[in-house]
């Protein structure tokens, strides 16, 4: 197979190099072009400095085969990135007629003279380019192309950015997008460590991705060639088994609310330590409404005898951080009108309360169904307070989402 052709993105604006404003083009700009089949070599940020522009325009079209530069083509005196890339090109600019009749029509809201004339340096055109006419905005874009290597200008506003950046790859044929495997309940390392033997046969490049209790493993055809991404990602998904909770990029939550839907269940929680937010993460998704019916924030022990029924005595003798009182506060919230399956989670997220029996950072999770079956967890969760109520909601969703697979 050929080699696919080389990118460069190049995102031109003191604000992202002073950390004022976050480059996010440059994350748009990359996932497009290898979508439409690019290798995107080198991502570069550069202040609004014609030298700098210049530099980098002029060494990535050396090795590269694209090279989209975003940024500094507004009508502000700091954007010089048309007149920087003509210098790296050693082409002149020329006035485009056409876009300055557009230009002049919005020009004259302004009443001060120089801004009116500073507008119409957006209808400046390199020599040889194509116009992207800008769709949203008034900053055109443009393409050149220039010893078998062509250089994009776009606009920095995403909203503007976007269009015009869709637009110079319609014509592009997509390639196979990666398969992304989310994973939990495993290290990256072991996940790794699963992964590569069982995928040693096939043709494929994997990456993977590590956030907090949640892994995606990536499988991307290498060197474009896609035929036996489908055989490894078999492979891979044999290899890790039931932590692997969906193949289509879909988070935790939105696979609980599908399997629930599937499945006709209706789900209640019941949170001490995560307050709420394994409630919030599942009507987080569109559609919940049909999967989840409620829950209970029951973070005082009388709100959980009160609210779950949980008996006084089994707190006084198991504490509230115990099996027997998640399995009592899951039980209790299956009588929550409409429910079928619960979830209970109690735990220590600190930084008080920790003792050398019941350490901060352990966390009870109980799922609970209508039939009476009901299975209790504990983890010790590290990380300080956020982080551990964070993983406790994954923990949560995750014990739920397998008692739903298995029906
Ligand atoms: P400019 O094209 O330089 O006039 O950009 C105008 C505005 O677009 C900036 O002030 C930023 O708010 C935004 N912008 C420019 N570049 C980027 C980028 N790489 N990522 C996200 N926003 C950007
Ligand atoms: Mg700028």
């Amino acid at each position: 197979m050929a080699p696919l052709p080389a990118a460069a993105v190049v995102t031109v604006g003191t604000e992202l190099t002073t950390g004022l404003r976050q480059d996010t083009n440059s994350t748009e700009i990359a996932r497009a072009l290898n979508a439409a089949g690019y290798v995107v070599h080198e991502i570069r940020s550069v202040p609004d400095d014609m030298a700098a522009i210049e530099a980098a325009v002029k060494a990535l079209l050396d090795s590269c085969d694209l090279v989209v530069v975003t940024g500094g083509l507004g009508p502000t005196h700091d954007d010089i990135t048309r007149e920087a890339a003509a210098r790296a090109l050693g082409r002149s600019l020329h006035r485009d007629e056409t876009i300055a009749v557009s230009l002049r029509a919005m020009a004259a809201r302004h009443t001060n003279a120089e801004a009116r004339k500073d507008m119409l340096r957006q209808a400046d055109v390199i020599e040889g380019a194509t116009v992207l006419p800008a769709r949203t905005g008034s900053a055109p874009g443009q393409a050149v192309t220039v010893g078998g290597a062509t250089l994009v200008l776009l606009p920095g506003p995403p909203g503007e950015m976007r269009p015009l950046l869709e637009g110079y790859l319609a014509a592009r044929t997509p390639v196979t997008p990666p398969e992304r495997l989310r994973c939990t309940g495993i290290t990256e390392s072991d996940a790794q460590r699963l992964v590569q033997p069982a995928i040693a046969p096939f043709v494929v490049d994997l990456t993977l991705l590590a956030a907090p209790a949640d892994v995606e493993v990536v499988l991307f055809p290498k060197d474009g060639d896609a035929s036996d991404l489908p055989a490894a990602t078999r492979a891979a998904l044999r290899a890790l088994g039931d932590r692997c909770y969906s193949a289509d990029g879909s988070s935790l939550a939105e696979t609980i609310v599908r399997l629930a839907i599937g499945a006709g269940e209706h789900i209640v929680t019941a949170e001490s330590c995560t307050g709420g937010m394994v409630a919030s993460a599942l009507t987080d998704v569109a559609g919940s409404s049909s999967a989840f019916a409620g829950g209970v924030v029951a973070y005082a022990n009388e709100v959980k005898m009160e609210a779950l029924g949980v008996p006084a005595g089994l707190l006084a003798q198991f504490g509230a951080v115990s099996e027997e009182t998640a399995r009592a506060m899951a039980e209790g919230a299956l009588s929550l009108p409409g429910s079928t399956i619960s979830v209970a989670v109690t735990g220590i997220a600190g930084p008080e309360g920790g003792t050398p029996d019941k350490p901060v950072g352990l966390v009870w999770f109980a799922v609970a169904h209508a039939d009476g079956r009901v299975r209790a967890i504990s983890h010790h969760l590290p990380g300080d307070r956020a982080a551990v109520r964070r993983r406790a909601v994954i923990v949560a969703l995750d014990a739920l989402r397998r008692d739903l697979a298995e029906g």
